[in-house]
């Protein structure tokens, strides 16, 4: 199981046996998402709310109904400034969530409590925070809430997301890789979820087998019945 992938920049990253989730930046990746095979996430990254207008918002908001879920939508204090359109465009995000009962694909990068509490605020039932490198204590809170942390393949040289994984119940938590993202010269994708499946099994004290099914099942809660 892939739960974040960019697959709109890469399409041949699909890798057989591995469920992918697609996840958009804007637009018109949104539009491209649309049309692949895989789980389909629309919305705006927070990176890419500067440049976008809130036409362009709307028109992603007339899309939802072709879409499986949003994302990757949510805040971003370190990377990027007008916090105040960016608090706009995701609370849009938000409505949009609950008039269509779709869950989110979150991107919360140092704004992980702001992030949190407003999801409490919208009353959002589906959430995944993903590559989850927030706070330690406020995973119990997240998992209390019955959302879902994102453990990245990038954990093989991410010392502090190792912390996390050792944080999350195993009911709790879904493999992804951002794919085709570059993360310190090591270049993610779906085909390195193998690797950190036998991971999370190793931190878990639990056989692969057993990881790809709770992953699985947790997927499915996550995104719904629709995919059971
Ligand atoms: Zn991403």
């Amino acid at each position: 199981m892939d739960a974040h992938v960019h697959l709109h920049e890469d399409p041949s990253m699909l890798t057989e046996g591995i469920t992918v989730v697609a996840v958009s930046d804007d637009l018109d990746s949104s539009e491209r998402t649309l049309e692949l095979d895989a789980i389909k996430c629309i919305g705006i990254h927070p990176w890419s709310v500067p440049q976008s207008s809130e036409g362009e918002l709307k028109r992603i908001g007339n899309m939802a109904e072709s879409a499986d879920c949003l994302g990757e939508v949510g805040l971003d204090y370190r990377f990027v400034g007008s916090r105040e359109k960016q608090r706009t465009f995701f609370e849009y995000f938000l409505d949009i969530a609950r008039e269509y009962d779709l869950p989110l694909n979150l991107h919360a990068l140092d704004a992980w409590r702001d992030v949190f509490d407003l999801l409490l605020r919208h009353d959002i039932r589906r959430a995944y925070f993903h590559w989850y490198n927030g706070p330690l204590d406020l995973i119990e809170e997240i998992v209390g809430q019955g959302y879902f942390i994102g453990i990245n393949a990038a954990i093989k040289i991410q010392r502090k997301h190792l912390r996390v994984l050792e944080r999350t119940p195993l009911s709790r938590l879904i493999t992804e890789s951002d794919g085709p993202y570059n993360y310190r010269g090591l270049r993610l994708s779906p085909s390195l979820i193998p690797e950190l499946t036998v991971k999370v099994a190793e931190v878990k004290g639990v056989s692969v087998e057993s990881v790809v099914s709770v992953v699985r099942s947790n997927l499915h809660a996550w995104l719904g019945s629709k995919w059971l």
